[in-house]
């Protein structure tokens, strides 16, 4: 099977423009931030206790475990995100205290491989009885992440060799042969972090054991019901109570048509498929993911790239059900939704994949964290009242302003790691083609069959949509993706001159002989715009968003007042744009005519129907809401 690689975080650099803003963030806010709380240094933030586990675990502290079964997942994303900022900028204070806690985390280890700080703590002898709920293999999924990340960014190899040794514990205890649990985890992670093993080592048995929990999930008997009465009933979670389509355990998985249950999970399921197929050619799986995209992006996807309907069981729920103001919508899932349609991208070429990776990148992903990088969204409602999130029992997980942390603080360092390493998402190579996908200022190495290339990307997108390429010389092909949202009208220069660029599956192709330094320049239009939901998405019938390039704008409070729903905009009014550079870190704020309804005297109803008072409707964009205090926030807006 022909694929298509990505370059290595430490080939991608960013220079200038919208993400180097979010990268420096992240580099020196947010990783710092995030040590502090993975060490309780923050007050009035929610413990972590996440260091002090591996401390106790390790016989280096005396004390009881604190926090949820899955705790040390943390360290292992921050462990991650720790890895691509030192691929991306040598820091040696930051690299010693990686190097500390990997002293920490082997010494955690157990002489039989096994590594998590719950069940050695806290549940000594309950080992692998319960994959359902306790997140065993999730957690060693994401420190083998972690583990191949800080190789790949320092050459150290001693986490890659602690967790080697847990992934042949796993082998052990879990597989298809005789004696063996035929089990699989309850929460998917390992399968992609198995595959990246694979990768990094060239070991066999990651690869295997990654295609085996892909191929056993989902058979019958079902393992997780035979576990439970294994157990006499005992759980950690109650998840039987959601069914077996929370942890996609319904049918086999190349027998599902569309993403269900727990979004995290499925996102992450979905990714090891793409993986692993790409690894071994499997084209039945193939199928089964494009299948899986293709309900996505018909059905089942939020205009801010969010995915997850509801609350309960933080889950997809059926088709065109896309509810605004009780919706999940959990930055983890937009981020899993980014890995894996850039894993179909390493399967296939088709812009669809890379619209969808931009959508959830630019919206849900970055609304997630505060300009600042203090505060983080774990739900991403597209629509807030913040009495109904107080008082509506319905609408308490949705919430009007960012906390400091969670008590299961899954997001902000998933956040982080994906932040930190955007290179792979913008940039793919096959032989001697090369694709940009996302349009990320910064230099680029790429490994082709031409050598290695060396691009550089100016632009200012999202702000101005002009990208200019300084290409390296060499026979080869550039394509450049060309965002569905622009509706075909673009233009592509060589050297300040038209040259012919044939679409092919959402992506401008020129070949040639490059000389060093020939400048191509795609040209989009970045004008703001309206955008409407299919008839289907009943929550949406008679409204109107505002999109700008694949920025998704938002009303506040802020800017328009208080009761958002009682605002229209006028159907055919100019959208005007203004560039603020002081206003929330610098945004092209869009701003519209409309009418606010109001009526006279008190009473709850009349015969007579509301005035319209036109005012003008303020547009920001929906990364950067919930900046200015607690408001009301609306995506989707009455149209007149
Ligand atoms: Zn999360």
């Amino acid at each position: 099977m022909k694929t298509i690689s990505t370059p290595r975080v430490g080939d991608f650099h960013p220079a200038g423009g919208f993400w180097k803003r979010v990268t420096d963030l992240v580099q020196n806010e947010v990783i710092p931030y995030q040590w502090d709380m993975l060490n309780d240094r923050v007050p009035g933030a929610a413990p972590s206790h996440c260091v002090e586990n591996f401390r106790i675990a390790a016989g280096e502290s005396d004390g009881e475990y604190y926090g949820m079964a899955f705790q040390d997942s943390d360290l292992a994303k921050w462990l991650e995100a720790a890895a691509y900022s030192l691929s991306a900028r040598r820091d040696p204070e930051l690299e010693k205290t990686a190097d500390e806690v990997i002293r920490l985390i082997e010494k955690a280890q157990q002489p039989d491989g096994y590594l998590n700080t719950y069940f050695t703590v806290k549940e000594p002898g309950k080992r692998w009885t319960n994959l359902r709920d306790c997140h065993e293999l999730y957690c060693a999924g994401h420190m083998m992440e972690a583990a191949v990340a800080y190789y790949e960014a320092t050459g150290k190899r001693a986490l890659l060799g602690v967790m080697t040794r847990m992934a042949y514990h796993i082998d052990a205890v879990l597989g298809p042969e005789e004696g063996k649990l035929h089990g699989y985890p309850g929460h998917e992670e390992i399968e992609l972090a198995l595959v990246r093993m694979h990768q990094a080592t060239g070991d066999p048995l990651m690869l295997k054991l990654a295609r085996y929990f892909i191929d056993e999930r989902g058979k019958k008997p079902n393992f997780f019901e035979q576990e439970l009465k294994n157990r006499d009933g005992s759980w950690y979670f109650p998840l039987h109570e959601l069914g077996d389509q929370y942890a996609q355990n319904h049918l086999p998985v190349r027998e599902q048509d569309a993403l269900e249950g727990h979004s995290v999970r499925a996102l992450y399921l979905a990714t090891g498929m793409a993986d692993v197929a790409r690894e071994t050619g499997d084209e039945t799986l193939v199928a089964a993911c494009k299948r899986l995209f293709d309900n996505l992006a018909r059905h089942r996807l939020y205009v801010t790239g969010g995915v997850g309907s509801t609350e309960k069981g933080e889950a997809f729920t059926f088709d065109d059900d896309l509810p605004n103001d009780t919706c999940y919508a959990e930055t983890c899932a937009s981020v899993a939704l980014c890995f894996f349609t850039r894993a179909l991208l390493q399967l296939t070429i088709d812009g669809r994949y890379a619209d969808v990776l931009e959508r959830a990148l630019y919206n849900t992903v970055l609304a997630g964290m505060s300009l600042d990088g203090r505060n983080f969204f774990y739900v991403n409602p597209l629509e807030v009242w913040p009495e109904a999130s107080r008082k509506d029992p319905h609408k308490r997980h949705v919430l009007p302003v960012r906390p400091k942390w969670f008590g299961c603080a899954c997001c902000p360092p998933n956040l982080a790691r994906l932040v930190m390493s955007l290179g792979r998402y913008a940039w793919g190579a096959s032989g001697r083609e090369v694709y940009a996908h996302l349009f990320v200022a910064g230099d680029v190495e790429i490994e082709t069959e031409a050598g290695k290339l060396r691009f550089q990307l100016h632009t200012g997108y999202p702000v101005d949509g002009e990208m200019r390429y300084r290409m390296p010389a060499g026979r080869y092909g550039f394509s450049v993706r060309i965002p569905s949202w622009c509706g075909g009208k673009y233009g592509v220069t060589l050297n300040g001159a038209p040259v012919d660029a044939a679409l092919q599956n959402g992506y401008a192709r020129v070949e040639r002989e490059w000389a060093e330094g020939d400048h191509l320049t795609l040209a989009l239009p970045l004008c703001a715009r309206r955008v409407y939901a299919s008839p289907r998405v009943r929550e949406d019938i008679g409204k109107v968003a505002v999109m700008r390039g694949p920025l998704v704008y938002c009303l506040e409070e802020a800017d328009n007042g208080k009761l958002l729903a009682a605002l229209s905009l006028d159907g055919d009014s100019e959208l005007s744009e203004e560039w603020l550079p002081d206003k929330l870190c610098g945004i092209v704020e869009v701003r519209g005519c409309g009418a606010r309804l109001a009526t006279d005297g008190g009473a709850l109803y009349g015969d007579c129907p509301p005035r319209r008072t036109p005012t003008e409707l303020t547009f920001i964009p929906y990364y950067a809401w919930a900046n200015r205090g607690e408001g009301e926030m609306c995506v989707w807006v009455n149209q007149r």
